[in-house]
């Protein structure tokens, strides 16, 4: 089976991470798809979130990685996905979801959204939680990949590795 796993990613962290490496675990194969959402001005770019999650699922066969805006259906459609991956970390997560999960039913029956409950050491972990720790020096390197964090002190002028610091 083919899951697509849309987000912001701004940027990707260990807990979207393990998502995708269980997701090509239960399905087999993980379009992740990052949204280019005119709406939100990003911290990253599309094409430096793009490369995170390339260098980041550079060792899971199963994975593909591509961008994409306007319906998440419509992006479903288009890579032949058979169903939309999402994650949820708390209750605060489900009311979101839930609402996205029945409009996007609604507008192509043919797609289910499946849940994934975050594993517990990265129930905690969202991008805007990880972009505060890092704008204050904060270690994150518990918190995504190698590749991100050298992104995140480049962001916001920060030496690296935080051992300099
Ligand atoms: P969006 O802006 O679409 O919510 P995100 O990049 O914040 O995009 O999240 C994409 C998906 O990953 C969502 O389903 C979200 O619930 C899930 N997710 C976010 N953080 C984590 C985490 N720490 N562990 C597992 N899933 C997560």
């Amino acid at each position: 089976m083919r899951a697509l796993y849309p987000g912001s990613f701004d940027p990707l962290t260990l807990g979207h991470l393990d998502l995708i490496e269980r997701g090509c675990r239960l399905f087999g194969e993980v379009v992740v798809a990052v949204l280019q959402n005119p709406g939100k001005t990003p911290a990253f770019s599309l094409e430096q979130r793009l490369a995170q999650i390339e260098a980041s699922t550079a060792h899971l066969s199963g994975v593909r990685v591509t961008s994409f805006d306007g319906l998440t259906v419509r992006c479903a459609e288009t890579i032949g996905a058979d169903l939309i991956l999402r994650g949820l970390r708390a209750m605060s997560d489900f009311e979101y979801e839930l609402q996205i999960a029945h409009t996007n039913r609604s507008l192509q029956p043919q797609i289910e959204t499946v849940f994934l409950a975050t594993s517990a050491h990265h129930s905690f972990l969202s991008s805007s939680v990880v972009k505060e720790v890092a704008r204050f020096g904060g270690r994150v390197s518990h918190m995504v990949p190698e590749v991100v964090a050298q992104d995140l002190a480049r962001l916001f002028n920060l030496p690296f590795p935080p051992e300099q610091r």
